[in-house]
């Protein structure tokens, strides 16, 4: 009986030392400090003044887009699908086709990925340190369901649509019939068309048939590639200029909303031993230059930008990498961090004791996705939040974690918008 005693003793004294750990669903009460919670059926409403300026689907500025090389996984990398086309004479004797064709496509796609994966150290402004980083953005070669032996590769043998004329009066780059008659999944894939110059170009002394590019009408249409007989990597830099004119992109000597890029004439087409071009030259991807392959933070941030906006055109292009959840894409907050840039996520948050996460624009969560409130850790959402499914799922909903009087944390500064959550925040007790 002694034995026993001393056993109910030591158990109660267990139970006082190890508060209750709890999990469950966040409910209004769980708001701090409580703030009305808006439903799905207040979003429509026009006069909220939460939706000025919301309707754009932008928020923040370039600067909020820029990935943080310290966090990259709170960038999910975006892939851009794409399909090449080789545009050829009936006489296939005027580009690369078949098998070579397909080579030359695999290696071009390569190599611009390779500068987009870990980008250049940029060469001007020679006085500063520029940042080197990466653009958490990737082509991604994209097969027709219907063509699936082709991989994405398609070879047109068209006498009248087959050329390509940068200058002149005869020019026709922003012609967009070869768009028209062999794009192929253009509400969804960026079509690029790999064309020669003309032939009655290529023998006028004044035509500079090299390589070219032009991004027109939501497709892109490039020159010179079979006639110069360059390797495939010698063009990668115009691949990349003509994707950046697609997300918004100016050349960097225009007024192009870049603080970081080189202005003026460029002088230089390369880099040389001797002045100016040992010091003046650039590798900007959005400069005219033999490499074509740095980009600055602020280009990142507005491509970035644009990626996130639900309201820009080209987002199409984008894979929908953010509607099925992927649990290795989960982020984990152990600091204080700010997102004030809009996201489309890939997996859960989990919000450790010693993380607080501040949300003040459009973040996007998976299907099943929830985020995870662990006691102590915060979860502050401002007056321009919102949490929704940028596909047509629900994700699950916000979890909080408790321990003894601790536990995870809400807090609404004005009223975020919480939409297509399969567990709404409730206004019931415990269950
Ligand atoms: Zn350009």
């Amino acid at each position: 009986m002694r034995k026993y005693l001393f056993f109910l003793l030591f158990l109660s004294i267990f139970q006082a030392c190890t508060p209750q750990t709890y999990r469950r669903y966040a409910e209004v009460k769980d708001v701090h400090p409580t703030s009305p919670v808006r439903t799905n059926s207040e979003t429509n409403n026009s006069q909220s003044p939460v939706l000025v300026g919301f309707g754009s689907s932008t928020c923040g500025t370039w600067a909020d887009y820029v990935p943080d090389t310290n966090y990259l996984d709170h960038f999910p990398i975006r892939e851009i699908r794409v399909n090449i086309h080789f545009m050829n004479t009936s006489d296939s004797a005027s580009n690369y086709y078949g098998n070579e064709a397909q080579r030359f496509a695999m290696g071009w796609l390569s190599s611009a990925n390779n500068d987009l994966k870990d980008n250049n150290p940029s060469w001007l402004p020679s006085d500063r340190k520029m940042p080197t980083i990466p653009t958490r953005y990737k082509l991604n070669l994209t097969s027709h369901p219907d063509y699936p032996e082709h991989k994405g590769i398609y070879d047109h043998f068209d006498d009248a649509l087959f050329y390509y004329i940068h200058r002149g009066k005869n020019r026709n780059l922003y012609d967009q019939r070869v768009f028209e008659k062999y794009g192929l999944q253009q509400d969804s894939v960026l079509n690029i068309f790999i064309m020669p110059h003309h032939p009655d170009s290529i023998t006028s002394p004044t035509y500079n048939a090299t390589g070219v590019g032009v991004a027109i009408g939501g497709g892109i249409k490039v020159a010179g590639f079979y006639e110069t007989g360059q390797p495939a990597w010698a063009f990668r830099g115009i691949l990349n200029h003509e994707i950046g004119h697609i997300f918004s992109l100016a050349h960097s000597w225009l007024n192009d909303g870049c603080p970081d890029t080189p202005k003026g004439k460029n002088p230089c087409w390369n880099r040389t031993k001797t002045a100016p071009c040992d010091t003046a030259a650039t590798n900007n991807v959005m400069e005219y230059n033999a490499l074509q392959n740095a980009w600055t933070p602020c280009q990142i941030g507005r491509v970035q930008m644009r990626m996130a906006n639900e309201q820009y055109p080209y987002r199409k292009f984008l894979a929908r990498t953010w509607c099925e959840i992927n649990p290795k894409r989960t982020i984990t907050i152990a600091d204080s961090i700010s997102w004030l840039g809009a996201k489309d996520l890939e997996g859960h948050i989990i919000i450790q004791p010693t993380g607080v996460l501040r949300i003040n624009c459009r973040v996007s969560l998976p299907s099943k996705a929830n985020i995870i409130i662990q006691p102590g850790g915060q979860l502050i959402l401002g007056p321009n939040a919102k949490l929704h499914n940028a596909c047509t799922g629900e994700w699950d909903g916000i979890i909080i974690e408790g321990q003894g009087k601790v536990a995870g944390q809400i807090i609404m500064e004005g009223k975020p918008l919480i939409e297509d959550i399969k567990h709404p925040l409730s206004d019931t007790q415990n269950q």
